[in-house]
Formats: C-alpha cells, sequence, structure tokens
C-alpha cells in the first residue's frame, strides 16, 4: 500500500533562533538516492502544502528541475535557494503517493520516479500549457489557392477544411497522417491552428446487445464498489472491447475518469474512432506519434479533470486522475508494458497500485492472458471473467498444422502453404503470411568456405553473432546493436564469389510471394516498412477489403481489424521453440494465438495454417490440441518446478563496461553485499549476460530471487544503497531491474 510523503511539521515560531531553518527538501532527477535542501527563492516559509510542486535549482554548473518532496528542518546550513515553477503542486495525492510507493520498489532513486511521471515538457520546467481544444482551419488565403493545390496530402486535408474548421481529434479519424499535411499548409500560411469553442463530440451511441458471457462479466465491474481487480480473459473477438465501453460508460456516468492503456500498436484510428462514436465525449489518446506540448497538453487536461477519458501507452500509466474512476489495460500480457531502460516498470502491474491506491475497480483484459495473472487468478486475487466464445457472427478459425519436414520450400514456403493461399486469394479473401523475422535473410553466408558476416561488436553466448541480410542482399545490419554495412561483394576471407543470403526474413518472404501472387497487392509489415506511425494505417487503407497478401513479423498480430482476413498462414516459428528464456514460450504461445485469431472475426469463417520442421513439439501439440488455457496450466507447472516467477520474484543486476574486469569486480562485491545482508534469497552469478557483448560492451549480471516477495525487497532494501556508495560502481554502467520480463 502506498504510504504519504512524510510531511514534518515546522516548529512553532518561538523557536525559530535555536532550530535549524525549516527548508525545501527536493527531489532531483540525478541517478543519487537522496533528497537536497533548498530555501524558496521567494522568501516564503516552506509549508506542507508546498509537496508537490515544481522549482528550479542550480545544481553545480547546471540547471535542473526537481519536486518539493518534504518540508523540514534543514540538514545544514547555507542553503542556496530554489525558484518554484508552479503556484500549486502538480504532484500530488495519490499520484504522489504511488509514485513514493514506485520508487520504493524499483528501489530508484524518487527523483528519477518523479521525473518519469513528468511529460517532457513540465520536467524540463516550461509552464502548465493551456488545455483547450485545438482545430485547424483554412486561412483567406488558404481558400483562395485551394482551387490550383497539387494534388497530395495537403490538398486532401485542404478540401476537408474547406467546409470549416475541425478540431484535431475528428481529424485523427477523418485524415490519418494528417500532421505533416497541415505542417505544410502552415509553412505556406494556407491553414492555421487555432483553439477550437468547446463542444461534445455528439450522442453516445449504443452498442450491440451483450451476450451472456458479456453481460455477466459487466455486471462484475462495479465501478462504484471500489477496488476490484478483474481478468478479462476472453478470445480474441469475444466482445471484450465492448465490457471496456459499457465499463467506461457507467463510470463518466457517475461523473468520474476513466484510463485505458493499450499497447503501442493496438492505439489505431479504428479504435479511438470507435471509443469516440460510441461514449459521445472527447476522448484524449497518448501515444508516441505526439510531440512534447501535445503530451503535456493531454497530461494537464487530466490533471485539470478536463480530460475524462484518456486512452494511452505504457507512460500514460502515470496520468493524474484527480476524479479517477475506472483503469482499463487492454492485452495485459503485452511485453511492451515493461519499459525496458532507465527506471523499469510495468504499467499493468503499476495501474493495480493506483486502483487500490484510488479505490477503483481494475480490468486487465486479454486473450492470452499473462501467466502472472493466470495464477493471481486462480487463488482468488483477481475476479476472472471468461468470454469463451466469439461475439456476433463470427467462427473460431480452424487450424491446421503442416509437417514440411523433407519438403521441398520456396523461399521458406511449402506447396501446400501456398496453395492455401491461392486459394484463400481465389474466394476474394485477404490473407496474412506471418514469419518472425525482419530482413531477407538472417545470415550471409560463403559456400566456398564457410565464413559467414558477423557484428563486430555484438557477441552470443557461444559463437558471434550473424548480421541480418537486409535491402535484398545489398546491406547487413546487426538486430542487437543496430550496426549497418554494406554486404561485401566478395568472401573477405577466401575472396571467393560465392556469398548467399541463407534462410528467411520477412523481405524475402515479400519477394517469394510477389513473384507467385503478382495479381494481387503485397504489403510488408514490420519495424523496417513502418517506421512512421501512420505508415501502417495508410497501408492498410490502400489495400481496403480487396484480395491481398499482408507479410510481416509481429506487429501483424494485434492492431488494424481486418474484418476480411480469412486466411493466417504462419511460415516459421521454428527459432523460438528452443530458446533459453524462461518467458519465450509463453511469449511465442501468445503470439501464434493473437496472430491466429485475427483470421475471420467477421462473417466469413477463418483458417489458419501452421507450417514447422517440429510438429511433435508439446508447445504446439497442447496449443493446437487443448488451447491457450491447457499451455498455460502446463507451463505454470514447469514454472513452479524450475523456480521462475509467478512462483518466485526476481530481480536482475546488470553491469557493463569497456572492460571485463570492471563489471567482475563490481557484481562480485554486490554479491558480498548480498550475502553479508544475511537475507533468505539465493543469488546466481556474477554471471556472463545471455549476451556476453553487445555494442562493444561486456556484460554480466546478478541474478537474485525469493518465493517471497517481502525477503527479495528486504535484501534490496539493505544492499542498494551500498551500491551507489561502492568505489567499482563508477567504473560501471549498472542497473537493477525488479521483476524483469527477461534474462537479457
Ligand atoms: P475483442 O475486444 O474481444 O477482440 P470486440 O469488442 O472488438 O472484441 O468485438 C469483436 C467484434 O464483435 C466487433 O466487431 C464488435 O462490434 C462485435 N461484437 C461485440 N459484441 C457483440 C455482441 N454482443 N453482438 C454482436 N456483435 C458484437
Ligand atoms: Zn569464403
Ligand atoms: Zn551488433
Amino acid at each position: 500500500m502506498p504510504v504519504s510523503a512524510a510531511v514534518p511539521v515546522a516548529p512553532p515560531a518561538s523557536d525559530q533562533t535555536a532550530s535549524p531553518a525549516i527548508a525545501w527538501r527536493v527531489a532531483l532527477p540525478l541517478p543519487l538516492p537522496k533528497l537536497f535542501d533548498y530555501l524558496p527563492a521567494d522568501g516564503a516559509l516552506p509549508a506542507a502544502g508546498d509537496v508537490g510542486r515544481r522549482v528550479r535549482v542550480a545544481f553545480g554548473p547546471r540547471s535542473l528541475v526537481g519536486v518539493v518532496t518534504a518540508v523540514g528542518p534543514a540538514e545544514s546550513d547555507g542553503l542556496r535557494s530554489a525558484e518554484p515553477l508552479d503556484p500549486l503542486p502538480l504532484l500530488r495525492g495519490e499520484l504522489l503517493d504511488s509514485l513514493h510507493w514506485l520508487a520504493r520498489y524499483q528501489h530508484a532513486p524518487l527523483g528519477e520516479v518523479l521525473a518519469t511521471a513528468l511529460p517532457a515538457a513540465l520536467r524540463r520546467g516550461e509552464p502548465l500549457p493551456e488545455t483547450r481544444t485545438w482545430g485547424w482551419q483554412l486561412t483567406e488565403a488558404g481558400r483562395t489557392a485551394l482551387p490550383g493545390l497539387r494534388a497530395g496530402k495537403p490538398q486532401r486535408l485542404a478540401m476537408q477544411l474547406d467546409a470549416g474548421p475541425r478540431d484535431e481529434d475528428a481529424l485523427d479519424d477523418l485524415a490519418p497522417g494528417w500532421r505533416a499535411a497541415a505542417r505544410a499548409l502552415e509553412r505556406r500560411a494556407l491553414a492555421e491552428r487555432i483553439a477550437m469553442p468547446a463542444s461534445s463530440t455528439g450522442p453516445a451511441r449504443p452498442g450491440p446487445l451483450p451476450n451472456d458471457e458479456q453481460q455477466a462479466a459487466m455486471d462484475a465491474v462495479e465501478p462504484a464498489g471500489g477496488f476490484a481487480a478483474c481478468l478479462l480473459d476472453g478470445v480474441t473477438g469475444s466482445g471484450k472491447t465492448e465490457v471496456y465501453l459499457h465499463a467506461i460508460a457507467a463510470c463518466l456516468a457517475r461523473g468520474r475518469q476513466a484510463l485505458v492503456l493499450v499497447p503501442e500498436i493496438g492505439l489505431t484510428p479504428q479504435l479511438l474512432a470507435r471509443f469516440r462514436a460510441r461514449l459521445g465525449v472527447p476522448v484524449h489518446a497518448l501515444h508516441s506519434g505526439l510531440n512534447d506540448n501535445e503530451r503535456a497538453r493531454t497530461w494537464t487536461a487530466a490533471w485539470r479533470g478536463e480530460a475524462r477519458v484518456v486512452v494511452g501507452t505504457r507512460s500514460a500509466v502515470f496520468t493524474p486522475l484527480p476524479e479517477a474512476g475506472l483503469i482499463v489495460v487492454d492485452e495485459e500480457h503485452d511485453a511492451s508494458y515493461k519499459q525496458q531502460d532507465g527506471l523499469r516498470y510495468h504499467a499493468r502491474d503499476f495501474a493495480l497500485v493506483r486502483g487500490r491506491a484510488l479505490g477503483v475497480p481494475v480490468l486487465l483484459g486479454s486473450a492470452t492472458p499473462s501467466l502472472e495473472s493466470l495464477a493471481n487468478a486462480a487463488e482468488g486475487r483477481y475476479r476472472h471473467l471468461r468470454l469463451h466464445r466469439r461475439a456476433g457472427e463470427a467462427q473460431p478459425p480452424s487450424v491446421r498444422v503442416v509437417d514440411v519436414r523433407k519438403r521441398r520450400l520456396d523461399a521458406g514456403l511449402s506447396p501446400e502453404l501456398l496453395d492455401t493461399v491461392r486459394a484463400a486469394l481465389d474466394a476474394g479473401g485477404q490473407v496474412l503470411v506471418f514469419k518472425n523475422r525482419r530482413g531477407y535473410a538472417p545470415v550471409l553466408l560463403c559456400h566456398d568456405c564457410g565464413w559467414s558476416a558477423q557484428c563486430r561488436r555484438c557477441d552470443s553466448a557461444s559463437k558471434g553473432m550473424a548480421m541480418t541480410v537486409h535491402a535484398n542482399g545489398r546491406r547487413l545490419q546487426c538486430h542487437h546493436c543496430g550496426a549497418r554495412q554494406p554486404a561485401p561483394r566478395a568472401c573477405p576471407d577466401c575472396g571467393g564469389l560465392a556469398l548467399q543470403p541463407q534462410g528467411v526474413g520477412t523481405e524475402r518472404l515479400e519477394e517469394a510471394l510477389l513473384a507467385r501472387f503478382g495479381d494481387v497487392p503485397v504489403l510488408r509489415i514490420d519495424r523496417g516498412s513502418t517506421r512512421r506511425r501512420d505508415a501502417l494505417e495508410s497501408m492498410l487503407g490502400t489495400l481496403g477489403d480487396a484480395p491481398g497478401i499482408l507479410v510481416g513479423t509481429q506487429l501483424l498480430a494485434k492492431g488494424h481489424d481486418l474484418p476480411n482476413l480469412t486466411l493466417v498462414a504462419v511460415a516459421g516459428i521454428d527459432e523460438g521453440l528452443f530458446s533459453a528464456d524462461f518467458r519465450a514460450s509463453e511469449k511465442l504461445a501468445q503470439l501464434l494465438v493473437q496472430v491466429a485469431g485475427r483470421a475471420g472475426r467477421a462473417a466469413r469463417r477463418g483458417e489458419v495454417l501452421l507450417q514447422t520442421h517440429h510438429p511433435e513439439h508439446p508447445l504446439l501439440q497442447t496449443l493446437v490440441r487443448g488451447g491457450y488455457h491447457a499451455f498455460a496450466e502446463a507451463e505454470l507447472v514447469q514454472r513452479e518446478a524450475a523456480g521462475f516467477p509467478p512462483f518466485a520474484h526476481l530481480a536482475l543486476l546488470r553491469a557493463e563496461a569497456k572492460h571485463a574486469e570492471p563489471t567482475a569486480a563490481f557484481l562480485q562485491a554486490a554479491a558480498a553485499g548480498f550475502a553479508d545482508a544475511g537475507v533468505a534469497v539465493d543469488v546466481h552469478g556474477p554471471l556472463p549476460a545471455p549476451m556476453p557483448r553487445r555494442a562493444g560492451y561486456q556484460r554480466a549480471q546478478l541474478l537474485l530471487s525469493s518465493p517471497q516477495r517481502r525477503a527479495l525487497h528486504t535484501a534490496l532494501d539493505a544492499v542498494v544503497p551500498l551500491l551507489h556508495a561502492m568505489p567499482e560502481a563508477r567504473k560501471v554502467r549498472w542497473s537493477l531491474d525488479v521483476d524483469p520480463v527477461d534474462l537479457y
């Protein structure tokens, strides 16, 4: 449970000459576990009500923005002064309490935690932004120029604005990718950004009549019932979003705010449009496509209580909710909820902490719940709400496993797969070909001497890391450190010309599918082809409902709803079957079920074809015969036997340096610290990281585990402050990951 920040009361005035000055205790964004005392620059007496205010201070040669976290007697004389940035506390109440909890739980400096919770613009000390709704309109010059504009995105946007000003939310729905076009028009003074008059977005539209299971789930989530964690465990297309919408509408009707977290890829214009139409109130989005001002504006609108519904990705979990009523976490199993650098928080877990502190329900939804959440549900800590069937007319897809051992493959594709694709296209459907490997081919090999292209800066446990072939064989790229170089024409070892890409990535699949199915569009969707946020949406927009092929990586496992997708062909997942990471099976099972779930979401029955060299693998057998829950049960048994989460609690201390010695010295000192702490936790290591060298850095780690969460944290409480003070710590980059999602 979060506890309040300690706020000592100022001593009576008569004592003031004898006792130390009353100071602001300020948390600064520094990797140091301490607070710093300052006096208000305006000469005011620090008061308890100042806690949570932003202040600007001089720190050596730097100017830093910190937050007042307590008021009390100064620990030394000769204090410097701090300039307050806001008249009121910015971080207050539940959010401030929860952030204190997070700092303790992550064993992270409070100043870093508070800085992480603020949007970048506010972290830099910019004033609280205006929060009116903004829109765009044509200028006089724009209206005059409109008939003569060259065809293109700016021209299309100008035509839309010709009907009158549009607010930015409406443009997100009407014209994905409009921002660049608007800026182009603005540069030529043809359009301008204006504050829109306040308006509601129209009447809320009713949804479909819920089926029995949906109704039971809706009844179980009581917005007025205080904190409860509910796991909405429903197959893809079972109508989970309808349950969210019902709960949000009930929350709004009680005059409360709702926060909805979704994975980055799930926050589509489609989803926002559905929410806006159904709820009839402005829906504020928070995602990586926004600039700093836009993010700060939404954060502030929530802080002021103006934003009633906020839909956002991971960092939206820090949204202030002065009138909270509900928190929803969609796709709660998604790995993107875990921050992988800096403050390594888990947004789902922090959402639960906040929900408890706020006294509001937290609804976790997924078709493939994390093993943690399933275990919590089994132990009665979460209400387990199941949706077994697809909603409406949609049927579950049929699944077929194709054994491709000894088959002749064309770019990794079996004749069965190609025939099934042809049949689906001929029937007018769309096809998704899934391969979890970006690039053209995973290896460039010399057939004369056996040389292969390796990254100079990375190593895996036993060997070098192959560089992936890109750009049709012309470029090499390391997917671990990002290094790029042109592919050699001749073998650097033997000078031979027999260099050949080995294996298949999405680029090569695209090439092979284009050669064979040239009569339909073939769209490749992976991080290489959709770097820009709107790229995916506009690619799918051009496809429409016409027959065509999407080929891609896990980016395709969710997001944009494709009603005409009738076949999902899984071209390769075999690499994932033999990974050493303890969470690899869970991730692979989730990925397969999510990708398969994209088939046949509308009236037409879907089909899933899975080709593999390992049809007998237990994971595939269990998944195909028993479904995700059978897999999860079997996997939980294995986790328990191996002493892994959710049956143990882990923390991973990572360290890296240019040379191996300082890393080893630091981790050995840390291991000794844990041994001395006298708390019963298992200390594994120091061991080399699964990738012992990345981007030229030597990497090692210390894994701590305990069946009791409390024991783990007692040990960390004792040792982490020592780590900060160790001389060995200054020679390495180190980080602590509490509840790591993987051990890399
Ligand atoms: P999920 O979030 O579980 O993937 P959705 O809520 O998006 O599922 O629902 C899938 C589809 O089924 C949507 O098109 C939705 O409008 C439709 N749907 C949901 N509930 C019902 C219902 N009770 N009756 C008819 N159609 C429904
Ligand atoms: Zn060679
Ligand atoms: Zn590399």
